[in-house]
C-alpha cells in the first residue's frame, strides 16, 4: 500500500531541535492520517544529529533517513528527500518548527479538493528584520520581472506537493536546484495557504547575507537570461549616443574651432564604461561557472548511508 503521506525534512546540526520537532509533529500527525512517514535527510552534520535519527528510526519504522556523504546544501537534501518517498503527497518542511505544523491539516484539505501543489505564504515577516524583509522584497519583485515563470511573493519550501509535481521536479536534471524556481516551473493547480512564521524553536539559522546573495545569485541565473542580454541594449544606447555626440564634436570643430579641454569629461566616461565592462564580464562569468557545473554533470549529493529505506 502506497503511503499517504510523506514529510520530507532536511536537517544539518539539529541535534537539539530533532527530538523536539519529532514529538510536536506526533501529536499532530498520530491517528489523523491512514499511514505517513518521515524522510530526514542529514546534510553532513557535524553534531550527533545522525546518531539522534538513528535512534529515533529504530524505534519507529517509519522514520526514514537519508545520509550524505558531506554537506551538500539545502536544495540538495530536499532533492534527496523528494527521491526517497513514493508518498502520495509530500509535505516539505525544516525542522526548527518555523513553520506551524499544524498548517498539514489545511495543505491536505486543499490536496483533497484536488490542489496539487499547496504552498505556505508568510503573512507576516515581523519576526524579520527590517533588512532581511527588504532584501527578500526587492529579490522577489527583480526575479519575477525577469523569470518566465513567477515565484509567489514569500514562500520557502514549507509546501505540499501530490506525487505528481513530485515526480516533475525530480525530472528536471540541473544541478543548480533553485527549488523555489523549479517548484513554481513544473505548474500545476496551486494554491497559497497563509500563515504566519514563528521563530526558531531551538539551534540557529543556517544563512547568512552572504549565503543568501548567493542564493538570489544562483535563483536568478537558472531560472532567466535577462542580465546576459541586458547589456546589448545598454551598448546599443551607448553606440547611439557616442554617434550623436560624434556628430555634434565634428559639427562644433567645424565651427568654433577645437580648443583643447575635456580631461574630466574623458576620464569620467573611461572609468564608467570599464565599469560597465566589467560589470558585464562578471554577468557572463556568473552564467559560465554555472554552465560549467552543468556540464560536468556531477550527482547533486552523495548519500552515505541509508536508514529504513
Ligand atoms: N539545512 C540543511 N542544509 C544546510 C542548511 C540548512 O539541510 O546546509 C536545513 C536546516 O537543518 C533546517 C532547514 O534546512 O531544517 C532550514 O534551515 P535554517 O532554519 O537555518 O534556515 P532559515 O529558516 O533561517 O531560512
Ligand atoms: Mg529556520
Amino acid at each position: 500500500m502506497v503511503t499517504q503521506l510523506s514529510l520530507v525534512v532536511p536537517v544539518y546540526n539539529e541535534e537539539e531541535m530533532l527530538p523536539i520537532f519529532f514529538t510536536r509533529m506526533e501529536e499532530i500527525l498520530h491517528g489523523q492520517f491512514e499511514s505517513y512517514e518521515y524522510v530526514f535527510v542529514n546534510d553532513g552534520s557535524k553534531d550527533g544529529t545522525l546518531q539522534v535519527l538513528k535512534e529515533l528510526a529504530q524505534k519507529y519504522p517509519y522514520v526514514k533517513a537519508v545520509s550524505f556523504s558531506r554537506n551538500f546544501g539545502k536544495e540538495a537534501a530536499v532533492t534527496a528527500g523528494l527521491a526517497h518517498t513514493d508518498a502520495q503527497a509530500v509535505v516539505i518542511m525544516d525542522v526548527d518548527l518555523q513553520d506551524p505544523p499544524e498548517l498539514i491539516h489545511t495543505f491536505w484539505e486543499k490536496f483533497q479538493q484536488g490542489y496539487e501543489n499547496v504552498y505556505g505564504q508568510r503573512a507576516d515577516r515581523s519576526t524579520d528584520s527590517f533588512f532581511k524583509r527588504l532584501t527578500a522584497q526587492t529579490f522577489y519583485k527583480i526575479y519575477n520581472k525577469m523569470a518566465d515563470y513567477p515565484i509567489p511573493y514569500n514562500t520557502g519550501d514549507f509546501r505540499l506537493m501530490s506525487r505528481r509535481a513530485v515526480q516533475a521536479v525530480l525530472s528536471l536534471p540541473e544541478r543548480e536546484r533553485f527549488m523555489k524556481g523549479l517548484f513554481s516551473w513544473v505548474g500545476f493547480k496551486s494554491i497559497a495557504v497563509p500563515y504566519k512564521r514563528e521563530a526558531r524553536a531551538a539551534g540557529t539559522t543556517k544563512w547568512n547575507y552572504w549565503k543568501l546573495w548567493n542564493f538570489a545569485l544562483g535563483g536568478f541565473t537558472s531560472a532567466t537570461s535577462v542580465p546576459l542580454k541586458l547589456w546589448t541594449y545598454f551598448g546599443l544606447l551607448v553606440s547611439a549616443f557616442a554617434f550623436l555626440f560624434a556628430i555634434w564634436t565634428a559639427y562644433k570643430k567645424l565651427v568654433w574651432g577645437n580648443p583643447v579641454s575635456g580631461y574630466a569629461s574623458l576620464m569620467v566616461t573611461i572609468l564608467f564604461f570599464s565599469g560597465v565592462q566589467l560589470i558585464t564580464l562578471g554577468v557572463i562569468g556568473e552564467y559560465l561557472s554555472r554552465i560549467f557545473i552543468e556540464v560536468k554533470q556531477r550527482p547533486t549529493y552523495l548519500i552515505d548511508e541509508k536508514i529504513n529505506l
